[in-house]
């Protein structure tokens, strides 16, 4: 692909995620066909059916023409409203079950990465499971043993999933689990 995608701090790999897809479908915003589309989720009132380039994303045109936001976001308070602005209007969106609570991580909400399985995450993210596995037990009330099974059965297209995020800063990465 010749054209760089813009940057997105929050969601820095949507490709990886499968947020943006290549596509020769035309922008419903700047009209143009840039070899790319949003394929997330769209938050907005009426019947919505238009096509958007991750340009259109970046700079606020999309939210702007049409009101569409890509997050229902569950952030604590200390978030500033600039950064949830541009999570909510100029961040591609999560693909999920139910609304992820995003992760904060050095005082910032950490970068969203991709939804992944057990195996995605043993090949791209091999240091997290027995952090994730204790994490599930907390979170569930589950016995060790049935927070494995847990792990063992995510998957990156169903339910149970697990959400990866990033911190910019520290680099930590942590998981959140999403079920149907
Ligand atoms: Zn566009
Ligand atoms: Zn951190």
């Amino acid at each position: 692909m010749s054209s760089a995608l813009p940057k997105f701090r929050f969601h820095p790999e949507p490709l990886l995620s499968g947020a943006i897809e290549t596509s020769d479908a035309e922008c419903g915003v700047c009209g143009q066909t840039r070899g790319f589309v949003y394929a997330g989720p769209c938050y907005v009132e009426d019947d919505f059916d238009a096509q958007l380039c991750p340009w259109c994303i970046a700079d606020g045109s999309a939210h702007r023409k049409f009101g569409v936001t890509f997050h229902e976001l569950e952030l604590p308070p200390e978030i500033e409203v600039e950064v949830l602005d541009e999570i909510e209007e100029r961040t591609p969106g999560i693909t999920s079950f139910n609304p992820v609570e995003w992760p904060v991580c050095c005082k910032a909400p950490m970068a969203y990465l991709e939804p992944a399985g057990k195996k995605e995450i043993q090949k791209r993210h091999a240091k997290l499971p027995p952090a994730l596995v204790a994490q599930m037990a907390e979170e569930f009330e589950l016995p060790p043993a049935e927070a494995q099974q847990l792990f063992d059965s995510l998957q990156r297209d169903e339910s149970p999933c697990a959400h990866i995020f990033r911190c910019a800063a520290c680099e930590a990465v942590r998981a959140q689990i999403d079920f149907d």
